[in-house]
């Protein structure tokens, strides 16, 4: 049986105090779930966040990744640098970074491998647009976009990566993927592995992302190929995302 995993995604909000309290209150809500919890916070609060989450439950992780190692690539932020603070996750391929920064399926494959490098767990996000769902690609749009990471870090680097399918059409806008559409398509992301290896698609952590909030949040997660969530919203407030985080499978 897979452990179930939330993950937060603050993306560009909050204050230095505001940050610390809210990494405080879910912590000081944390129960007896068994689940493993993260929050992938604004590089410049990770120093002071990694100091509150220190000794906890609760791990960090970034939202982004250099897809180089060191050197002249001035405004990036490497892996070496992120594994220095203590960050444990790393988003790869959000599809804000793909769609308004210009990352494509090649620099999403070099981030993935940065993070590996440093032993930091990269979070894969996929997922299709509205008018790919609407011309029928959505398997063809997810099976590209991990052709272009399997390319680069082979099939095994998933043994320690998670993969988050993110319905571009449903990420901060309300709509939620149904249940059973969301099942469709982690069972499809599941069988893709299959192909490739059993037993690195038994193991692989699939989270459901867009729009996930406490009162949708158990249907989802009953599903049998979806093993938790990546939370942006509602990631925002200590309750509802504590809420979500009490809504997975017990293991
Ligand atoms: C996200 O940013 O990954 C996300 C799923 O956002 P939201 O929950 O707000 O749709």
């Amino acid at each position: 049986m897979r452990q179930s995993l939330v993950i937060g995604n603050w993306k560009m909000n909050g204050t230095r105090a505001s940050a610390q309290a809210l990494a405080q209150g879910i912590i000081a809500g944390l129960g007896t779930s068994n689940a493993a919890l993260a929050i992938c916070v604004p590089y410049l609060h990770i120093p002071d966040i990694s100091q509150v989450v220190s000794g906890t439950q609760l791990a960090l992780g970034s939202q982004n990744i250099a897809d180089k190692a060191a050197g002249a690539f001035t405004g990036e932020i490497s892996a070496s640098m992120l594994a220095e603070f203590g960050c444990q996750y790393a988003l790869v391929g959000h599809s804000e970074r793909r769609s308004y920064y210009g990352d494509t399926d090649a620099t999403v494959a070099a981030r993935f491998a940065q993070a590996q490098e440093q032993n930091i767990i990269p979070v894969l996000c996929v997922g299709e647009t509205l008018e790919e769902r609407e011309q029928d690609q959505t398997f063809q749009v997810i099976n590209k976009q991990l052709d272009a990471v399997i390319d680069v870090a082979g099939v095994a680097a998933f043994s320690r990566a998670v993969v988050a399918y993110e319905p571009v059409w449903a990420i901060g806008t309300g709509k939620t993927a149904s249940d059973e559409q969301a099942q469709e398509v982690h069972s499809h992301i599941r069988k893709y592995f299959a192909d490739k290896d059993q037993a690195i698609a038994d193991k692989l952590q699939i989270l459901y992302g867009g729009s996930a909030k406490p009162d949708n949040a158990k249907g989802l997660f009953a599903m049998p190929d979806i093993d938790g969530g990546l939370i942006g919203g509602a990631s925002l407030d200590a309750e509802s995302f504590l809420k979500i985080y009490n809504s997975t499978k017990a293991v």
